[in-house]
């Protein structure tokens, strides 16, 4: 998923290896291919800046410079500064104190939201929660039918209307369903649009006003990579997101995204999605993600 960039990252620390001291110079140059390692990951440019400022001023130090190990040095400071961009710790679901768990899936039109949502009812069954499907993406032809089906495969009760077009309307009667049933987790796959719109944003906070979700997650295409960080810059804006799931890394995605988006957003990934069948997707360890990133 990384590949890409965990070549990059190694040749750029394979210059300061098998070298005895370092001298401030040597470290600069290999702060530069780090630099254009991340810029080819697609991480933005604001990011790539700070995050080397602060590996820099750690690397630069006595400490590093006379170490018998200098190079080992500069890699363990990449390491813990990778872990601190996406996060440091887990974020873990907010789970209500008194259920149903309520979870929006929000994002653009093709980012896998009605995909993330099956998968992560899949994901809560498997840890022994009983959840329940809501189809309120009622704008795409065929989106609650395909959830419908997701949720037949997944073992997962899928509550929707094909008879009315209101979403929050949906939403509600699902919540209220779930309540009813004694369902501890609620998953609404809201509607997404090719770009913002006002329209959309506006019914997903009538939504939110209504529903009080516990969790907005947000799915980011990983392939669109900074394009996608902006996105969910503007729906954090609109909505206060709680988590950012990133989709697609599997695929020849280069990775910037799951490392800007916290810092671009402030809002923590929560899981990652790595394939198109329900068992695929990962919750997501800032620390196991910087080893991966490293190779
Ligand atoms: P929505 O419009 O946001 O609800 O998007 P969908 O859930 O329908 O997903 C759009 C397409 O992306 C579908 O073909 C999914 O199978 C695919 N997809 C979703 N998540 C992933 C993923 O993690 N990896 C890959 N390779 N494909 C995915």
């Amino acid at each position: 998923m990384f590949e890409a960039l965990t070549e990059r990252l190694e040749r750029a620390f394979s210059r300061l290896r098998g070298r005895g001291k370092l001298r401030e110079r040597d470290v600069d140059e290999a702060l530069r291919e780090v630099r254009l390692a991340l810029l080819e990951a697609d991480v933005s440019v604001e990011v790539v800046r700070d995050f080397l400022a602060r590996i820099r001023e750690r690397a630069v130090g006595q400490e590093v410079l006379e170490s018998l190990t200098p190079a080992q040095q500069v890699v363990k400071i990449v390491y813990e500064e990778l872990v601190r961009l996406m996060g440091e710790a887990r974020e873990d679901v907010r789970w209500a104190k008194s259920p149903p768990t309520v979870v929006f899936l929000v994002g653009l039109q093709g980012t896998g939201k009605t995909t993330t949502a099956a998968k992560l009812a899949y994901h809560f069954l498997r840890e022994g929660r009983s959840p329940l499907l809501v189809g309120a993406d009622v704008y795409r032809p065929a989106a609650r039918e395909q959830l419908e089906t997701l949720g037949a495969k997944a073992g997962v009760p899928v509550y929707t209307r094909h008879d009315v077009d209101d979403a929050v309307r949906i939403a509600r009667e699902g919540v209220a369903r779930a309540r009813e049933e004694g369902r501890d987790v609620v998953l609404v796959d809201t509607a997404g649009r090719l770009h913002v719109d006002e329209e959309l944003m506006a019914e997903l906070e009538r939504m939110k006003a209504e529903l009080a979700p516990h969790e907005i997650l947000f799915t980011l295409d990983a392939m669109a990579g900074q394009d996608a960080v902006r996105v969910a810059r503007e729906f954090h804006g609109r909505l206060a997101l709680t988590g950012v799931v990133v989709t697609k890394l599997d695929g020849d995605s280069r990775g910037g995204a799951v490392l800007s988006v916290r810092a671009v957003t402030g809002a923590p990934v929560k899981f990652v999605a790595v394939g198109e069948k329900l068992e695929d997707l990962e919750p997501f360890y800032p620390d196991r993600m910087a080893q991966r990133i490293l190779g």
